[in-house]
Formats: C-alpha cells, structure tokens, sequence
C-alpha cells in the first residue's frame, strides 16, 4: 500500500493552497487527490472579490493576511508566470438608515482599527468613484482602496503548478470513497484506485465535506446552497477602473463589479437554494429571479432600468450554520485535519487558509488562530455568526 505523509482531499483553491504551502514550509511527501480536475469544483464559479470588509475580526486577519499574497501572487510563488488575474478597483460599500448600517459602522471601525486602509465617503465622493451608481439614499459609505478582484480558476492553478514543482504528487480523476481508520484514529484514504496510507488526510472538500460524515459517522455542519449570477449589459459600462460595490441598502445585498471588461456581473449576498445533495452543475436561472435582481439594480443604477442580460449561471456555496468556515483537526477523528464551509467567500481567504492548515498539520503555529474556526463551536452553542447575520459578508 502507497504511504504518504500529508494526503489533500480536492484540488480547489484551498486544497491547491494548502499543498502549496506544505511543501513551501518543508513538507517532502504529500499527495492531493480529486475526482475531477484542478479548480473544477465550485472555485471555477467563483465571482472572485477580494476585500477584508468583514464583521468578525478573524475573517478581517485572514484575509488582510491574504490580501498581501494576492498583491505579490508571483513573488510570493517564486513564479514569474503565476497570475491571480488582480484587477486592484476597490471595494465600495453602502448602508442607508436602518438595520445594517450599526453592522457597517463597526466593521469599517474595526478594520480601520486594525490598520487596514479604509476611507468614509460622502455621497459625491462615492459618485466620482461609480459614477454609474446613486448614493442619495446612503448613510454611511466605506471604501476600501486596497481590494478588488481576482481568478479563483488561475489562483487554484498556480497554487497547484508551484505545488507539483516543489515535489508534490497531484493526481486528477482519483476519487476518495472512504477513509481508512485504525480505531478512532484516521490513518489514509480508500480510493478508487486503492487504498493510500498518510499521516494526516486533510479535507478541503467543500460541499463533498458530507462524503466525511457518510464515511465516518462524524456529522459535518455544511449544506450546499445554489446561487444565481447575472452579467448585464448596461449603459453606462462598468468598467474595471470602477470598485466593487456592495449594496447593503437593497433587498438582497446585491454586490456587483465589472465583468468582461463593461458588463456588469451581479449576485444576491443573502441565502440561496437548498440542494439536496451536493452538486455543482449548473442549475436553472428563471426569468422572475432576473427580473427580481434587475429591478433592485435598476433602483440602485437609474441607467440599468434598460440594460440587457449577457449572460447568467450559477455557482454552489458551502453554508454552515454561522455562514463560517469550519477549519482544523476534527478532535473525534484524530488525523483528520478539515477546511470547508467557506458560505460563499472563501476565495478571499485561500492563502491564509492554506498557509495556516498546513501549519496546523506540521504542528507550527499559526498567524491568525484557528480556534475561532474549530468544528466543536457548534456543539457549545458557541458559533461565529457576523452582525450582518446570515449571509456571505459575514
Ligand atoms: C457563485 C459563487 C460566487 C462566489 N464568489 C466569491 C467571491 O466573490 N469571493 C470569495 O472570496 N469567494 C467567493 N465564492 C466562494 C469561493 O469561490 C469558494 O469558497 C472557494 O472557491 C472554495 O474552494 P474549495 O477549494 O473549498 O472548493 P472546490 O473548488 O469546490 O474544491 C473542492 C474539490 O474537492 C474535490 N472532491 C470533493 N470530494 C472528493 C472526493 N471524494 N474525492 C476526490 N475529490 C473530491 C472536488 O472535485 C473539488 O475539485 C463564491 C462561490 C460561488 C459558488
């Protein structure tokens, strides 16, 4: 039977991230195993914002940590042909009078707090930088200069290339159908192709992070929720020079950004449909979801009452109950080390995840704790829902 040290379930963004950094910390044997392909899972559905706007504090640490790798992708990969397709705009969001606005304003405290750039705007200020968009109706305006957006696809990509380059096996179309157990303790894979010993399996599975609870009775808090995208076509275009912008004064927390250059790509920030069971094909986009999300467009870009739809798709999330990520050692199942349950922005956060889940298997320490994120907050009632509630701004 083959045996490895370090064993990755999924080659997503935040599989391709923690082999890369296991073997950029030193880890000589690992293999990272998928069903499919590099990146095929729900990464390559990704819309692909970057910012450290969050209201929980670790969220903010994680992705400011992440911030700083996307911005320096190819040094920090130590490859010149890595691109994480940055498109540095900003991050604009808005909150009228009411139930958001308290959430806003301690978040943008919090991140100026933490030394993070971020400036109030007035509504004129806002105007200049989306001119496209109205602000009248705005009570508080932050915008974060340092943000934008990115490719989860090329991210994941050039994780997984650099991976294999510093030594790791990166083998596609090998499915994991169980894990080997000696008593309690997780001691490798089954697979489709055999059984294969490690030291320590980590699952960065996403919305196949049930396939673990099936495998070991162990429950896992993830359900997968399908969500819709539009892209627009409107006039004015939305060009890459204008930010993303979060709209917390709409019904839906719509946040939009450009797309292809001067559409418009559009999505809802708030619950999706509940699958069933975990599938990532593409699912129906019906013409009452497109007209419910054009019509809050519409509200917010007086211009876009006309625009056209170019294109539209959808793209699954894996939602635990605090809309959180689940990352680290499940303490029932000793060797088992997990990252799922990223709710939709898990993107954002893919270097420090990595970097820190393959700290955590080496037992280093870690930057930004891990504790917050532990599976066991569940059962101590102790979960980390963001004063934005449910929801992917978190
Ligand atoms: C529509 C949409 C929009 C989003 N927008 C943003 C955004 O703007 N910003 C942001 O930060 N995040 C965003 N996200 C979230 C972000 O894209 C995800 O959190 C991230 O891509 C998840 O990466 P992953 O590696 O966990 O999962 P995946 O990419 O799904 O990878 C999991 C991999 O595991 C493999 N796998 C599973 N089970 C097995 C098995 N048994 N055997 C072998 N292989 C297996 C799968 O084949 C798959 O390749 C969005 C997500 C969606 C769907």
């Amino acid at each position: 039977m083959a045996s490895h040290d370090v064993i990755v379930i999924g080659a997503g963004v935040i599989g391709a991230s923690v082999a890369w950094h296991l073997a950029a910390l030193g880890a000589k044997n690992v293999l990272v195993l998928d069903r499919g392909q590099v990146g095929e899972g729900t990464s390559s559905q990704s819309s692909g914002i970057l910012r450290t706007h969050y209201s929980v504090p670790s969220n903010v640490a994680l992705a400011r940590a992440s911030w700083s790798v996307f911005e320096r992708f190819a040094e920090y990969l130590a490859d010149e042909e890595a691109s994480a397709g940055l498109v540095k705009c900003g991050y604009l969001i808005a909150a009228p009078e009411g139930e958001r606005l308290a959430a806003l304003r301690a978040s943008l405290d919090h991140q100026r707090a933490s030394g993070i750039p971020v400036r109030l705007l007035d509504a004129a200020e806002a105007a200049s930088l989306l001119p496209i968009a109205r602000f009248d109706d705005a009570a508080l305006i932050g915008f974060e200069p340092e943000a934008g957006f990115a490719d989860a696809y090329l991210v994941a990509s050039a994780f997984a290339r650099g991976a294999r380059r510093r030594g790791v096996q990166l083998r596609t179309g090998v499915e994991v159908q169980g894990l080997l157990r000696e008593g309690d303790r997780v001691v490798g894979v089954r697979t489709a192709q055999g059984d294969v010993h490690a030291g320590t399996v980590v699952s960065a599975q996403n919305i196949w992070s049930a396939e673990l609870a099936a495998w070991s009775g162990v429950p896992m808090p993830v359900k997968a929720e399908r969500h819709r995208v539009l892209a627009l076509q409107g006039e004015p275009a939305y060009t890459p020079a204008m930010p993303v912008f979060k709209d917390l004064g709409s019904p839906g927390m719509l946040y939009c950004r450009s797309y292809g250059g001067r559409q418009m790509l559009v999505s809802e920030g708030t619950a999706g449909e509940l699958l069933d069971a975990p599938d990532n094909q593409q699912g129906d986009v019906s013409m009452d979801l497109v007209a419910e999300i054009g019509a809050q467009v519409a509200e917010r870009f007086p211009s876009y009452d006309t625009a056209g739809l170019a294109s539209s798709w959808t793209g699954v999330y894996d939602v635990t109950p605090d809309w959180n990520p689940v990352l680290g050692p499940v303490p029932t199942l000793p060797g088992l080390v997990v990252a799922f349950g990223f709710s939709g922005h898990g993107f954002k956060l893919s270097p420090a995840v990595g970097r820190a889940i393959a700290q955590t298997v080496l037992g280093q320490p870690t930057e930004v704790s891990l504790a917050p994120y532990s599976i066991e907050r569940f059962g101590r009632g102790e979960l980390l829902t963001g004063l934005y509630g449910q929801g992917a701004v978190s």
